[in-house]
């Protein structure tokens, strides 16, 4: 068994088993529901403090009455908050959906582009939306940075950092162009069924022999850090919010 010692090492294999766990693409692993480039801009906005399961009841609703920029960009706004209502933030979803469609319309000829300097002026549209967008509509490198990836980076002993702009960087240097996407969307998806912020379920972990924060039974490692190997893994020690 392959047990990496050093951040670099521990993100290839953490990449390779994941993989196995988890396999497909970018597209494949989004739990978003969505026709197009602007529905998953559409969709990842409405899935701020929602789950991806309330946002997918929702969208059908939403992209039946307005199922482009130029259709959104000219919504009634109450009629819009009504149909999103349930994802929650309603009226500040609002805003971004009619901004983004508006500036999707006035400023990309109702093209989303693919540009990360592009993405981030549309309104409702940071860093980690655009990265959603370059890697699962575009297929181009594009590593979200959430709260599931910042908590399992900081565990397996990837990074210190806690800024999500610098994990991003710090990341990006580990995982090749290609797979930074699916390596996000898996750290994702294992975060939420298996290392959980508040009780990590370490015994079944597929990442144990390896992860620092199983054999410390806490998230609080230092990069570079092995750890002692000879205690089993355990699911304390994990006390960050969790999150999308
Ligand atoms: S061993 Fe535990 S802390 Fe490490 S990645 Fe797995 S569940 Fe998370």
């Amino acid at each position: 068994m392959v047990r990496p010692r050093t951040p670099a090492g521990r993100a290839r294999e953490t990449s390779r088993r994941l993989g196995a766990l988890f396999p497909g693409t970018a597209s494949d692993l989004c739990a978003l529901d969505h026709a197009d480039a602007f529905q998953l801009l559409a969709a990842t906005i409405l899935s701020a403090q929602c789950t991806d399961e309330r946002v997918n009841l929702t969208t059908p609703g939403l992209f039946d009455r307005f199922p482009d920029a130029p259709s959104l960009a000219v919504a009634p706004v109450d009629e819009v908050e009504a149909l999103i209502r349930s994802t929650g933030f309603f009226r500040a979803k609002t805003r971004s959906l009619i901004g983004m469609a508006t500036a999707v319309v006035d400023r990309f000829d109702g093209v989303v582009p693919s540009r990360m300097e592009d993405l981030v002026t549309l309104p409702g549209v940071g860093r980690k939306t655009a990265n959603v967008l370059r890697s699962v509509a575009f297929d181009l490198p594009g590593l979200p940075v959430d709260t599931h990836v910042q908590r399992l980076s900081r565990r397996l002993g990837l990074t210190d950092e806690t800024d999500p702009v610098k994990v991003e960087h710090v990341l990006n240097a580990m995982v090749p162009a290609a797979d930074r996407g699916r390596f996000s969307l898996r750290l994702i998806l294992h975060g939420r069924a298996t290392c959980r912020a508040r009780s990590p379920r370490c015994q079944e972990c597929v990442l144990a022999d390896f992860c620092p924060a199983a054999s410390l039974g806490t998230d609080a490692v230092p990069v570079g850090g092995d750890g002692p190997r000879t205690r089993r893994p355990t699911s304390r020690g994990a006390t960050q919010p969790s999150g999308r």
